[in-house]
């Protein structure tokens, strides 16, 4: 095997990596996976890894999935690739496309497939601006948003997204793209219940709607739960109260599942969770368990009436859309996740147990306030624990706290994400209880490591 220097030396002066500061980043060296089995990785040096963010929020079946692999090799032997532009289909992606609108909240019988999930958000935006073109309403092009949001890296992704770094390279957001700001109770829910706050975060959506003017709006994109913008778990007054508001006003509403879809919540779809009542579906990730990339929209019935039955060419699409090898990985992924009834196990048994364990966190020093929603959890680190979660003393962001946690989770074996100073983590929903303990103990091993880092840096 090559060994890590080597690794390390080429990569450096060759690859470009996603999100990274390749400066700041030096000849330090990155850290080259090798092995992955159930939820654990190993690295070049042979150390055994958790793997606290199913790779990137998306291994949820666990590594090593020979059915997959087998699924996938199959397919590559009989038809490895045909588009399906110009009235020509696959078997494949006939399939997926069926059974997606069988386990599909109901309403939704077609779905319109990607090669990635940001793929998947620039095909909402042409998809709803078409949908009001159709509907003989052209000034009805906005789509709001929010801050901090997450929804993909390419311009119109980026520019759904709220993220500020992202906005600031590159001119974004482009024309017709607003933003609110998001549901994070622990930032802006001070003097307010849960529940009042949840209102109160919707109706931001209202005075955009009504400053932006209502017949100008096609749509609200929104996650479920923000992922990458730190696990913002919403009250659950939110998003019933977000229907309301976009059911008042016709607007369309995008919930963006490419984290949450497929059984994360301990529900199929999380927006069956919260209470939402989608026209349009994001999905990704988790549909193929990451092993191939493979994205695309789920398409309710108020647009596909209007796009299918008013006739012509929606003019847009994708080599890869309904890439038969990525459906054929999609299908056993599928299948897996149904006949081991893991979102049924998540949903009552280990999300349940995890949320318990995690919580038993919030008595750690660093820890000033700890939550979940099935396999998605954060634990916010405080400088000091005040008598409410709203009394807490933070760091100054210079210290970049959470990057020092989040080296001790690496040097412990445990990958955990820090979002400013919030530790977050998306498992694999394969976990047993046993492994959470095990992923509890270490995070809570890691926590101790930097608290005592901490105190000697004074
Ligand atoms: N939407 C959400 C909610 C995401 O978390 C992501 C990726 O993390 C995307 C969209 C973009 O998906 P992809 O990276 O497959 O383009």
């Amino acid at each position: 095997m090559d060994d890590t220097k080597t690794m390390q030396a080429s990569d450096h002066a060759h690859y470009l990596h996603p999100f990274t500061d390749h400066k700041a980043l030096g000849e330090r060296g990155v850290r080259v996976m090798v092995r992955g089995e159930g939820i654990y990785l190993w690295d070049s040096e042979g150390k055994k890894i958790l793997d606290g963010m199913s790779g990137l929020w998306c291994v949820n079946l666990g590594y090593g999935r020979h059915s997959i692999s087998k699924a996938v090799f199959e397919q590559m032997e009989t038809l490895p690739f045909y588009n399906s532009f110009f009235n020509t289909t696959n078997v494949p992606a006939v399939k997926l496309a069926e059974k997606l609108a069988r386990i599909a909240p109901p309403g939704f019988e077609h779905v319109f497939f990607t090669g990635s999930g940001s793929e998947a958000n620039d095909t909402n935006v042409r998809m709803v601006r078409r949908y009001w073109d159709l509907k003989g309403q052209p000034q009805r092009h906005t789509i709001i948003s929010r801050f901090n949001a997450y929804h993909g890296s390419t311009m119109a992704g980026a520019s759904l997204g709220g993220m500020e770094g992202m906005h600031a390279q590159g001119g974004l957001p482009i024309p017709g793209i607003v933003h609110i700001r998001q549901p994070n109770y622990l930032e802006a829910g001070r003097g307010m219940s849960e529940d009042e706050f949840g209102i109160e975060a919707a109706s931001w959506l209202e005075e955009k709607i009504l400053d932006v003017g209502p017949e100008k709006v096609a749509a609200f994109i929104g996650e479920p739960i923000q992922g990458a913008g730190g696990v913002v778990i919403p009250p659950s007054t939110y998003w019933p109260e977000i229907q309301r508001i976009c059911d008042k006003y016709g607007i369309l509403i995008i919930a963006d599942e490419v984290i949450t879809g497929f059984g994360r919540t301990g529900q199929m779809f999380a927006s069956e969770l919260f209470g939402i009542k989608p026209d349009l579906i994001t999905f990704a990730k988790g549909v193929t368990s990451g092993y191939i990339p493979l994205g695309g929209v789920l398409v309710g019935e108020r647009v596909a009436e209007v796009l299918i039955g008013q006739g012509g060419e929606f003019a847009h699409g994708f080599t890869y859309s309904g890439h038969p090898v990525a459906c054929a990985a999609a299908l056993e992924s599928i299948r897996i996740l149904e006949e081991e009834k893991i979102v049924q196990r998540v949903r009552e048994d280990t999300g349940p147990y995890l949320a318990q364990r995690f919580a038993t966190l919030s008595d750690h020093p660093l820890v000033g306030y700890a939550n979940s929603c099935g396999f998605v959890a954060g634990l916010n680190l405080v400088r000091r624990k005040g008598p409410t979660i709203h009394g807490h003393e933070y760091f100054d962001p210079k210290l970049e706290v959470g990057m020092v946690c989040r080296g001790y989770m690496f040097n412990n074996g445990m990958i955990m994400r820090a979002v400013g100073d919030r530790m977050i983590i998306a498992p694999p929903l394969i976990m047993t209880r046993g492994q959470i303990d095990e992923m509890v103990a270490l995070i809570r091993r890691c926590l101790d490591d930097t608290y005592a880092d901490l105190k000697q840096r004074g």
